[in-house]
């Protein structure tokens, strides 16, 4: 087999800005040993996330200047509108400004105290607008999504007896949701099968619970389904997407990810009193119903991306990266998050580093570490993001230390993850000599984004 190459050219080109390991010292001790902190100029290769920094197409460029900005029925809004009841089958398109933003209007609506909304895995922000209606939001991720170095195909399965079993001392009636997020963003971007949607249907049905799907990455999901699971090897992957959006009641979306935008939402359902509330909350928040959140120009440039996504060479090229990059560092020893998800790569940061204890943030010092050595930003997911404190302020760990390297779509070349897995394995090398670090100021939400600190 031939090297899988990227399946683009390159029209225009950003530089990358160098800095030298000594001024990365001062740079990351300035930032408080916190990389949210640092300039995004003083970074070289930035995988602090996968969303909204992907790189648009010269179609997706042309699209914008086609964007039609009229306020109300724009030629854009009716693109977006047609191209998304194409993909799902839903007739009802919203469109909103971001992700969270439709799911603050979802959950206003369905949400509220004593309700329980069930799902594979809420993804953060999903389960913060779950909360602040006042709802309960409960994961079922299946037995082998919970064990990162074991390789299972369907990691972010949801744990259908264990739904069953919920819905049946709650009561149905106290569940007006069930949203499975494909892939498993919070999971380590695991994809959920086709079996399992179907299941998930089949139990939402028998209790007359409507079934959502977080379709943020449904391309790369779609995708896995096509590599790994029976009887879909020779489907396109758009039809496999039709059919696994036509399981679902309804869908919240955000186009920062499987879209290639770098902003934009939206929500897609049949319900048409739901949509009716929901266009009703959104000219409050976010905008008339022919635009929700965004400009014209967003609304072209999310139609667009829609499709592209589903290019077959682009998502083999895309897959293939995460696993390029997980392969290079398992052969090398390192510890990591298996098999390769479909948008990131996950260190495990405690048998990284086993002599920096929880409490010492292990996560957060790898993060610096790699940013040191050669300008990579990454993102804690451990303690930091998710400690708590007990009574006696003793920090409650969460359950993994984790680093994300996420990889942002159609932005770097092969040699930026060949340098990428160079600088991981020299930190590896050089892991004796990392050291942990304090909290010196934190905010008591959310803390990772401002928290200041300093080694030990
Ligand atoms: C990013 C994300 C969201 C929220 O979308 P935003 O556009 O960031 O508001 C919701 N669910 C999943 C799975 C995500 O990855």
């Amino acid at each position: 087999m031939k090297t899988i190459i990227e399946p683009f050219r390159i029209k225009s080109v950003e530089p990358l800005l160098f800095t030298t390991k000594e001024q990365r010292k001062e740079l990351l001790q300035k930032a408080f040993y916190n990389p949210f902190l640092l300039h995004a100029d003083d970074v070289m290769i930035d995988l602090l996330t996968d969303s909204g920094t992907s790189a648009m197409s010269s179609a997706q460029w042309a699209g914008i200047m086609l964007g039609d900005e009229s306020y109300a029925g724009s030629k854009s809004f009716y693109h977006f509108e047609s191209t998304i009841q194409q993909l799902t089958g839903m007739p009802l398109v919203i469109p909103t400004h971001q992700g969270r933003a439709s799911e603050k209007i979802l959950f206003s609506i369905v949400g509220g105290k004593g309700k329980y909304i069930v799902s594979n895995t809420l993804f953060d922000t999903t389960r913060a607008n779950i909360e602040y209606s006042g709802a309960e939001g409960v994961d079922f991720l299946c037995e082998e999504g919970k064990h990162p170095s074991i390789p299972a195909p369907f990691k972010g399965n949801m744990d259908v007896e264990a739904f069953e079993k919920f819905i049946q001392e709650k009561g149905a009636a106290n569940i007006p949701l069930c949203m499975v997020t494909v892939t498993n963003n919070s999971g380590g971007g695991q994809p959920v099968s086709m079996a399992n949607i179907k299941a998930v249907k089949a139990v939402c049905s028998k209790y007359s619970i409507p079934l959502f799907i977080d379709a943020c990455r449904f391309a790369e999901n779609c995708y896995f389904i096509k590599l790994r699971e029976e009887g879909y090897s020779d489907k396109s992957v758009e039809s496999i997407a039709h059919e696994l959006f036509s399981y679902a009641d309804g869908c919240t979306m955000s186009a920062k990810k499987d879209a290639f935008a770098n902003i934009g939402g939206f929500l897609a359902m049949y319900n048409v009193e739901l949509a009716k509330q929901c266009r009703n909350l959104l000219v409050i928040t976010e905008g008339f119903p022919t635009y929700g959140g965004l400009a014209g120009r967003d609304l072209e440039a999310i139609a667009i991306g829609l499709n592209e996504v589903m290019d077959e060479h682009y998502l083999q090229y895309r897959i293939r990266s995460i696993e390029y990059l997980t392969e290079k560092l398992v052969a090398a020893g390192v510890p990591v998050m298996q098999p390769a998800g479909g948008h990131a790569v996950y260190l495990d940061a405690k048998a990284f580093l086993p002599h920096v204890p929880v409490d010492q943030y292990p996560g957060q010092a790898l993060i610096g570490a790699l940013y040191v050595e050669g300008g990579i930003r990454s993102v804690e997911i451990g303690s930091l993001m998710f400690g708590k404190y007990d009574a006696d302020g003793k920090l409650i760990p969460a359950m993994m230390e984790l680093v994300r390297l996420a990889i942002p779509r159609r932005v770097y070349t092969q040699s930026h993850i060949d340098y990428v897995a160079e600088v991981i394995l020299e930190v590896f090398e050089k892991r004796n000599q990392i050291r942990g670090l304090e909290i010196v100021e934190e905010a008591p939400a959310l803390r990772h984004f401002t928290a200041k600190l300093k080694p030990l």
